[in-house]
């Protein structure tokens, strides 16, 4: 199937490649690209000036197959049912790389948040939780934050949800505050498992990284952390790029003093210390290791022959297109998947669930190495996939994770 230039196409290239290699049964390969339920609701509010404004919600729960749906909720005014419906396709194929047992959802609602006050963010949060409160809860599908919702928002989406069942259910959403029953870890993990596969991937390829040279695209929640951690781990990380421009220092930037003045300024743009750097060049530099962690489509066709890193690691959800992939595959650049290298987010929100229903909570240190045991193997396991069948990494992520869900999905049977 084509791509049809949507990001459901885009999924589902990906997903062909992998089960035909699989050679997947027809059925299952139906079963497989159809999202379980879509449901799409109006949410009114009413907003400061006393209209009433109609927003558009989707909340998709693509497959679960493995457990409760799992995946996050976006405020976007770009966001649309393919783009949720493939989102919620790639947790699915997460979850079941990481070994969680979750199936794969995601959320959305069409609004600009910049130009909306607290009061009107809630109001909209409460109003879509409630129109979707019948098909979610802790044994059916667990929201997180995404693009712009953050721990208020998932505060209030508990709050509402916990409302209407009549007790307070802390496991209906991860990613909360640790004060009502986050876990230790959560908003580092998906940059630390950005880390760690990293540091997976450079033994792999037989590169030290204390001393290799490192670029981040986003410094965000993922990009951040990351670059921290890199840094830690000896790497010099000579170029960060965010949604107004760029810096870069060849003798590496110094990332705690660069995030203290992004908090300042809302951007890396104008950081002393360092050359500014057009959003573009980020591409083309010559580094080792390149973690693009902003958006989607960022590498395409017109700058992968750019690249020069032998290594990609996949902070962001779809990074590169499908046909940029191939090409860096074909000039022999090794990419660590979004699905694989980005799952350290949901691996710690499976935690936070963990946690909430128990009712005990590990202290930081034990949650960053329970999330680096899990990381490690699912490295492994992909590796050792790429490897048997001589597919690059992304191909073999989906061969894993494809094959979990087809084993479960055959073992369980047909209903009906
Ligand atoms: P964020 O909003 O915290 O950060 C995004 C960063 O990207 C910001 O620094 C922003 O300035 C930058 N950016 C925006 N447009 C850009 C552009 N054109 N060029 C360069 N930089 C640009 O978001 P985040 O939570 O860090 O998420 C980043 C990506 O990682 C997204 O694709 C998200 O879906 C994915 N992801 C996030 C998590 C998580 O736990 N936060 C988990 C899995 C995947």
């Amino acid at each position: 199937m084509a791509s049809h230039g949507s990001v459901f196409g885009a999924m589902l290239q990906e997903f062909e490649g992998a089960a035909r290699i699989l050679n997947l049964d027809p059925g299952l390969w139906k079963m497989l690209t159809h999202p379980k339920r879509q449901i799409i609701v109006s949410c009114p509010i009413q907003m400061d000036n006393g209209e009433i404004e109609v927003f558009t919600g989707y909340r998709v729960q693509y497959n679960i197959t493995l457990g409760p749906a799992k995946g996050g909720i976006r405020f976007h005014p770009d966001v649309s049912l393919d783009e949720v419906t493939a989102l919620a396709a790639w947790m699915t194929w997460k979850c079941a790389v990481a070994q969680l047992p979750f199936g794969g959802g995601k959320g959305g609602i069409i609004c600009d948040p910049t130009r909306m006050s607290r009061r009107e963010l809630e109001a909209l949060t409460r109003r879509y939780t409630a129109e979707i409160v019948d098909l979610i809860g802790p044994e059916k599908d667990i929201p997180a934050p995404d693009v712009n919702t953050n721990e208020q928002v998932m505060a209030w989406f508990m709050d509402t949800y916990s409302m209407h069942v009549g007790h307070t259910s802390t496991a209906v959403v991860t990613g909360k505050p640790v004060e009502m029953g986050g876990s230790l870890g959560r908003r580092e993990a998906t940059g630390r498992g950005v880390m760690i596969t990293t540091r997976e991937a450079a033994r792999h390829l037989g590169f030290d990284l204390q001393g290799a040279t490192v670029s981040v695209q986003g410094f965000g929640n993922v990009g951040s952390v990351a670059a921290a951690l890199l840094a830690q781990l000896g790497a010099k990380v000579v170029a960060v790029t965010d949604w107004k421009g760029g810096v870069y220092n060849a003798a590496g930037l110094d990332i705690p003093a660069l995030l203290d003045y992004t908090q300042q300024h809302r951007s890396v743009d104008g950081f002393p210390h360092a050359e500014a750097l057009d959003r573009p060049a980020i591409f083309g530099l010559d580094v080792d290791v390149f973690v693009p962690a902003a958006l989607e489509n960022q590498i395409t066709v017109e700058n992968a022959d750019q690249i020069k890193a032998k290594l990609i690691v996949e902070g962001a959800n779809g990074p590169t297109t499908p046909d940029a992939h191939a090409l860096l595959h074909k000039r022999g650049v090794f990419v660590v998947p979004d699905i694989l290298a980005n799952a350290g987010g949901v691996t710690t929100s499976y935690f936070e669930w963990v946690q909430d229903r128990h009712g005990y909570f590990w202290n930081e240190a034990e949650v960053n190495e329970k999330l680096e045991a899990k990381m490690v193997q699912a490295f492994a396991a992909v590796l050792e996939t790429a490897e048997r069948y001589k597919i690059d990494m992304r191909t073999a992520a989906y061969i894993v994770a494809i094959n979990r869900v087809a084993t479960v999905t055959k073992m369980r049977g047909m209903y009906a």
